[in-house]
């Protein structure tokens, strides 16, 4: 449970070497604790053993270590792995291990629910709680990382922010876990391995270009024709197509970065030809890879993924028009861990 104490990982590190000067103690001391709450990934104080003992109780006295307790571990028949992540207030989310022969992924949470309300996504039927601290979003990197050394042999390679929630609508912390996770101090990882999925919120694309982030970018689109995308994905009322294609070219003309679209093709939604014709549009004014992902069915049937014509209509005519196209199979699905299937259940 929380307490009156300070998050000690909500401070910097400058803040910290601060701290121990106002406590009559070297600032260098900053630089150590810092050392074990990040790249140590420390989850007591007591662990810090070249701390002194008082120090370490001194600490103790003012701050907490709200690290995220893995609560259950699932692990499916084809190698991935789904973890339930207890917080420190007793809320739960979730992220997932997927293997390859070549890499590790890990998809990871940003909210704890989601406010978006896609009709085809499990995760949309929790509510919103909470934004995930950039703590929180760390820890699922770390854990994950650790479940692929123990249980693959290798380090993870690759992280995408696929799991629980909308990232753009939990920007700031995004970002800080992040900076965390590909600095020095953190866990050095190039952000080239990092991808953001987003919905498509517009201001939120248009910001992170000025930023100059360096992390890839994803937009789950599956549809380029308003009505369509609406009566999936509510929201694209009030951030229709227009808007989020006019991000886009602000993204692209800002970064040179390729986009990557997310879209699953349902039977009698956007199995058409007319459908493949407007992606085709929408995409022409930047290069562009779309991920055809099979969809995960999360329960009444209302939703269907499309026969296999339809995917290679999309793919024949997306690949004739130079958009780079790749079949996403679905991983992890008998443990409830694929994409849109996160609720959970457990
Ligand atoms: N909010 C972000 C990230 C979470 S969703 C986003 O929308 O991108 C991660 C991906 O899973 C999105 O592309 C989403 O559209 C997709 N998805 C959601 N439910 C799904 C389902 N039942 N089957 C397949 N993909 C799904």
């Amino acid at each position: 449970m929380s307490t009156s104490k300070k998050d000690i990982r909500a401070l910097t590190k400058e803040q910290l070497r601060n701290f121990f000067v106002s406590q009559g103690d070297k600032a260098f001391r900053g630089n150590q604790v810092y050392e074990w709450l990040w790249q140590k990934s420390a989850h007591s104080f007591e662990e810090m053993t070249n701390i002194s003992k008082e120090t370490r109780q001194m600490l103790e006295d003012h701050f907490v270590i709200n690290h995220i307790r893995v609560d259950t571990m699932q692990r499916s028949s084809d190698g991935t792995i789904k973890n339930a992540v207890k917080l420190h207030d007793g809320l739960v989310v979730e992220s997932v291990l997927i293997p390859t022969a070549t890499r590790t992924t890990a998809c990871v949470s940003s909210q704890v629910g989601c406010s978006l309300d896609c009709r085809f996504c499990a995760t949309a039927r929790l509510k919103r709680m909470r934004n995930l601290n950039p703590d929180e979003i760390y820890d699922q990197v770390v854990a994950i990382d650790n479940e692929s050394r123990l249980y693959h042999n290798r380090p993870l390679s690759n992280i995408v922010f696929m799991g629980m929630g909308e990232p753009l609508m939990n920007y700031n912390n995004v970002l800080k876990a992040i900076d965390k996770i590909t600095s020095d101090e953190g866990l050095g990882m190039s952000p080239k391995r990092i991808v953001v999925s987003t919905s498509g919120v517009p201001k939120m694309i248009k910001k992170i270009a000025d930023d100059g982030v360096k992390f890839k970018l994803a937009v789950s689109l599956h549809s380029a024709i308003d009505e369509v995308r609406t009566s999936i994905m509510p929201f694209n009322e009030t951030f229709p197509l227009a808007d989020l294609r006019e991000a886009l070219e602000y993204w692209y003309a800002k970064t040179k970065n390729r986009i990557t679209y997310e879209y699953v093709v349902w039977k009698g939604i956007n199995d058409q030809r007319k459908d493949v014709d407007a992606l085709v549009q929408f995409c022409k004014f930047a290069p562009s890879k779309v991920n055809l992902i099979e969809y995960n069915p999360i329960d009444d049937g209302e939703f269907q993924q499309a026969d296999s014509r339809a995917i290679d209509m999309y793919q024949k005519i997306l690949e004739a028009n130079n958009i780079t196209v790749t079949i996403r199979r679905s991983r992890g699905k008998d443990i409830d861990a694929a994409c849109g299937q996160l609720a959970n259940k457990s």
